[in-house]
């Protein structure tokens, strides 16, 4: 197969699990997985499974990363935070659906990438911040969407106060190394509101800035 073969092949594989919203298909088709991936993964990219990034982690399955987009229903005016850049793919996705992101990676050398990489791609409406995400963005806030691409056990307490009323945060929660789910909340006057989404395994939300020994 050729590269054009391959992405349409990509996008039949989104659609036959699910994914349906024109504009999340869209940004898929137009951002190559493999400008997020180094070396021998490079090949793979339109391959529908996790694949392995630097500093001992993952960029999430194409079809997981479509499903947690069109949950978080986004639109052009829309102010995102990411917590968990990894590769940097899920925020190039995000970026071409919102106004303005903003993504937290506690690896350096990951968030460093990751922002050579938008600066080098032009997209200049992502801001990549080195820290502890869970923490969320205070000088940012509030969010009209979160996302969390790191599983915690239940949604942190500092990104749900820093979640717009009217706002939708999309994050897999549960224990590490067990069943975890994608969940969805929705911030209301009343409360929050939660819907499951399915079964998802992710590396877990750990706390502060990770020791890494490269620089
Ligand atoms: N969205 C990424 C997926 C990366 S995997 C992509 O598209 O490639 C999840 C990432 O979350 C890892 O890089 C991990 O280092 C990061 N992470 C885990 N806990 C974190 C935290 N508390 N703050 C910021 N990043 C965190």
């Amino acid at each position: 197969m050729d590269q054009n073969e391959k992405r349409m092949q990509f996008i039949l594989t989104l659609r036959s699990k699910g994914i349906s919203d024109p504009a999340v298909l869209a940004a898929m088709e137009s951002t190559p997985r493999n400008l997020f991936l180094e070396g021998i993964f490079k090949e793979r990219g339109y391959e529908d499974r996790p694949l392995p990034i630097g500093s001992g982690q993952t960029v999430s399955q194409p079809s997981i990363v479509a499903k947690m987009t069109e949950a978080l229903e986004l639109n052009s005016r829309c102010k995102v935070l990411e917590v968990g850049t990894g590769s940097g793919y899920q925020a190039a996705i995000l970026s071409k659906l919102v106004r303005r992101v903003y993504t937290v990676e506690r690896h350096r050398p990951l968030a460093r990438a990751a922002r050579a990489l938008f600066q080098q791609l032009d997209y200049s409406n992502i801001t990549v911040v080195t820290g502890d995400g869970s923490l969320g963005l205070p000088e940012q806030a509030p969010f009209d969407r979160i996302i969390l691409t790191a599983a915690a056990e239940d949604p942190p307490a500092n990104l749900l106060a820093q979640l717009k009323v009217g706002g939708i945060m999309v994050l897999p929660v549960g224990q590490t190394d067990t069943v975890q789910a994608m969940i969805k909340v929705v911030k209301t006057e009343n409360g929050l509101e939660y819907t499951e989404l399915g079964e998802v395994r992710f590396v877990p939300l750990l706390a502060g800035v990770a020791k890494d020994t490269e620089h």
